[in-house]
């Protein structure tokens, strides 16, 4: 029997390691060419779970010897002027990747905005460029947290070829290129959404669990099938995840953790996009 120890998937020291390789990518740019990758953050409005998250992301940039610049934008902040100085930001050859901080807050049309960044610093995926890109299979970027799951799970070397995924959530940057990357690697996936009926029985066939749904503990363990791998995504306030944690624990074989799972893996992501977008440039 496999102790719960052994279950854990351990985001926090995988992300340690891919932030040293982004470091080492890092040091030789600036050696070889001069240039510090660098990553611009918009921030707009004064929400401060979104100011924590660009602090977190920006501590980790500059860890890894990038330079990261903040745009910090006022509430009430419009459409066209968010769009307006992404398009200066997308001019600029010395930056290399954009990060527009979400949720925006009203009155801007989200979509709209992230448009605007140019797939080639698209570091965070949120474009329907990469989108596209990632559900075709194409190389180039891809949205952070699903990327750094796909990561996760190949760490780990959980079978995904001929597995049956149940992904929960449809979210342009976490459920949908997720189910995509897992359809790529040819797993047979069923996306679930607020919509979908019988959810506990569809989870209970799954061999992978996703969830991907932003309200704490959702995934009940009794779902969960004996030697499943569950990914908790979820990150919801008092470092919540979206799993029953201690009820998934006993029949499951993985699981991420929450915290130390799922979100260093984003973050590190995050950073190594941001050293190839600064390579490819
Ligand atoms: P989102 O945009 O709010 O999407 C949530 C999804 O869950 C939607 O597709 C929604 O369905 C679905 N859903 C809601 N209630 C449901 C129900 N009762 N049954 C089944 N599905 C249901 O959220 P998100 O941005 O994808 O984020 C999801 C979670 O991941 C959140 O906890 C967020 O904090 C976390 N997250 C973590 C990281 C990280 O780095 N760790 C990064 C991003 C997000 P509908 O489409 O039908 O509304």
């Amino acid at each position: 029997m496999t102790s719960n120890k052994a279950k854990l998937m351990d985001g926090t020291a995988l992300a340690a390691r891919l932030l040293a390789d982004a470091k080492t990518k890092v040091d030789n740019i600036h050696q070889s060419t001069g240039v510090t990758p660098t990553l611009a953050t918009v921030l707009v409005g004064d929400d401060p779970a979104s100011a924590t998250y660009v602090r977190m992301k920006r501590k980790r940039c500059e860890d890894a010897g990038m330079k990261s610049l903040l745009l910090e934008l006022p509430q009430g902040t419009g459409t066209e002027e968010l769009v307006g100085e992404i398009e200066k930001l997308a001019a600029d050859e010395s930056v290399h990747g954009i990060l527009v901080q979400h949720p925006v807050p009203a009155p801007i049309d989200k979509r709209t905005a992230f448009e605007a960044i140019p797939v080639e610093k698209d570091v965070d995926g949120v474009t329907s460029g990469t989108l596209g890109r990632v559900i075709l299979g194409m190389p180039g970027f891809a949205a952070c947290t699903p990327k750094g799951i796909m990561r996760l799970l190949d760490e780990y070397n959980v079978e995904l070829d001929g597995s049956h995924a149940v992904v929960i959530g449809r979210s342009p940057i976490l459920g949908r290129p997720m189910a995509s990357m897992l359809i790529n690697r040819h797993a047979t996936v069923t996306l679930c959404h607020s919509r979908t009926r019988s959810l506990p029985s569809l989870v209970r066939h799954a061999d992978v669990v996703i969830a991907a749904v932003g309200k704490p503990r959702f995934v009940k363990g009794g779902w969960i099938k004996v030697g499943a791998t569950v990914i908790d995504a979820g990150y919801n306030p008092g470092n919540i995840g979206d799993v029953d944690f201690e009820g998934a624990i006993e029949p499951c074989s993985l699981i991420t953790p929450v915290p130390g799972g799922v979100g260093p893996m984003t973050i590190a992501t995050l950073i190594g996009q941001t050293a190839d977008a600064a390579v490819q440039q």
